[in-house]
């Protein structure tokens, strides 16, 4: 009997050159959390994303979350406004610092962070003379969010913005490229990302002090000094030799990444368009996604997991949209400002298999499980 192979969501796809650097890491000795592919990795992404732009390479987009908030000085106390509908990690480094998150709902065209209700947010915060320290917003799933808008809104009320693009490495907004578009940007490299460095992240931003602060504190924020001297808490969040030179080889392969991943979107909406109980994400004029992940909006949670349940059944691996924020059990109590539209993405939306690895077999199989099961639904 033929055995199918399990289809999943976003499997690591290597290049090829990727194990030469990893070997140059072994010949010299580089194998530890400093070296030649940390440096090269770094200086790729600052071509990749502009040279007036400076990168550090972190051991998790996570970590890099963390110590962006740590650069904007939050601390205990401090309140911090945050997308809702996102990944848990871009919410925790705030429960890490001891300050107090405050979740903001998203609007239809990009599902991500509503620049209404971040306006109404920070009045009612300002009002209560509790002006937050930072707004983390979420390119999801590879969309933009409107950052014009949420920018504008930063600068009248004079807040950073960290930018969450650990999903959206390749994504443009008016040409311009996610992760570059606020105060300081962060990527991720975990296994499941665009590229990978099977686990890994960045720090980005303009200024070169800040930069150094971030490498300094990832590396236990060691003082100058013959001996160890610290007058700072550190961390160890710097990305090792060894992963760096994945990343290297990664970072030659990231435009074909993403065509192929926007062509994974293509090929499901030209096929699935027709029914009129499944949504896609548009782009609206000017947003440029890398469609990381395929999304789609069903009209009721009976359908949504139907279409999960009959996928699994063939092996598939697909997923429901994220949990928002103001609905985990994590983050109970905490402030939220909400219009139902996260609520309502979580409840009927599925994330499809959506690999740049996916051959156009694995594609047919996981299309003729959702036709099958749309028409006998009807
Ligand atoms: C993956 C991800 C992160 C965290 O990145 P890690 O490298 O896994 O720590 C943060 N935010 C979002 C939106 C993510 O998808």
């Amino acid at each position: 009997m033929l055995t199918k192979t399990k289809i999943y969501l976003s499997s690591p796809h290597m290049g090829g050159s990727e194990r030469k650097f990893v070997a140059d890491a072994f010949d010299t000795n580089w194998v530890a959390p400093l070296g030649p592919n940390v440096d090269g990795f770094e200086n790729d992404l600052k071509n990749y994303l502009g040279n007036e732009k400076y990168v550090a390479a972190l051991s998790s987009g996570t970590a890099a979350i963390h110590l962006a908030l740590e650069l904007l000085n939050v601390s205990k106390g401090d309140e911090v406004l945050c997308q809702s509908f996102t990944f848990s990690a871009s919410a925790n480094p705030i429960l890490y610092l001891g300050a107090t998150p405050i979740f903001i709902d998203s609007e239809a065209d990009t599902w991500n962070m509503c620049p209404e209700l971040l306006e109404i947010a920070i009045k009612d915060r300002l009002e209560k003379n509790n002006k937050p320290k930072a707004i983390i917003a979420v390119h999801l799933y590879g969309m933009p969010y409107k950052a014009n808008e949420i920018n504008a809104i930063a600068k009248k009320y004079d807040i950073p913005v960290v930018e969450d693009s650990a999903e959206a490495l390749g994504s443009t907004y008016f040409d311009k490229l996610c992760g570059t578009l606020s105060d300081i940007g962060i990527l991720s490299f975990n296994g499941n990302k665009i590229i990978t460095t099977s686990g890994g992240g960045a720090l980005i931003t303009s200024s070169r002090a800040l930069k150094d602060k971030a490498v300094f504190l990832s590396t236990q924020a060691r003082d100058n000094a013959p001996h160890y001297e610290h007058s700072s808490v550190g961390y160890n969040y710097r990305m090792s030799n060894v992963l760096a030179g994945i990343g290297r080889g990664q970072m030659e392969v990231l435009d074909e990444r993403v065509c192929a991943r926007r062509k994974n979107y293509n090929f499901y909406k030209t096929n699935l368009s027709k029914y009129k109980n499944i949504e896609f994400l548009e782009e609206p004029q000017g947003f440029f996604s890398n469609r990381w992940i395929t999304c789609i909006k069903t009209d009721s949670y009976a359908l949504r997991e139907k279409l999960r349940l009959a996928l699994l059944q063939d092996d598939i691996e697909s997923r429901p949209l994220w949990k928002p924020m103001h609905m985990q059990p994590v983050f109970n109590g905490y402030l939220h400002f909400t219009n139902g539209i996260s609520e309502d993405l979580f409840e009927k939306g599925l994330c499809l298999p959506s690999g740049s690895n996916l051959s156009e077999g694995d594609l047919n199989r996981v299309l003729n499980i959702i036709t099958k099961t749309l028409i006998y639904d009807k």
